[in-house]
């Protein structure tokens, strides 16, 4: 598929570049997280960007913070173990058409 005229969600992340921080400016409370008993987790899910994943051994909550767009859906889904703030200035994501 072309760059000019992406449309599956990787070729629209493929256009975003990144300043990337490498602290992150996500945070998940593990015990809380393995404590949601909804399968899959909503952030495993909700997120554009698949930041979330849940690790099949150990439970706990995989956070590939480089790949946030910046959304806000994770604050929204799971407030009660995802801690997310804007990444400290002139970090993150860049987008090309704004
Ligand atoms: S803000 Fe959006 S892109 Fe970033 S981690 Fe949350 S849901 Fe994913």
């Amino acid at each position: 598929m072309s760059k000019e005229n992406p449309t599956t969600i990787e070729d629209k992340l493929g256009l975003l570049s990144y300043n990337w921080d490498k602290n992150s400016h996500i945070s998940v409370d593990q015990d809380k997280f393995k404590a949601d008993k909804m399968n899959p987790k909503p952030i495993t899910f909700v997120c554009p960007a698949k930041v979330y994943e849940e690790d099949p051994e150990s439970g706990e909550c995989i956070v590939n913070h480089e790949n946030c767009v910046e959304c806000g859906t994770c604050h929204v889904a799971s407030p009660e173990y995802v801690n997310w703030f804007y990444p400290i200035g002139g970090k993150g994501v860049k987008y090309k058409y704004s």
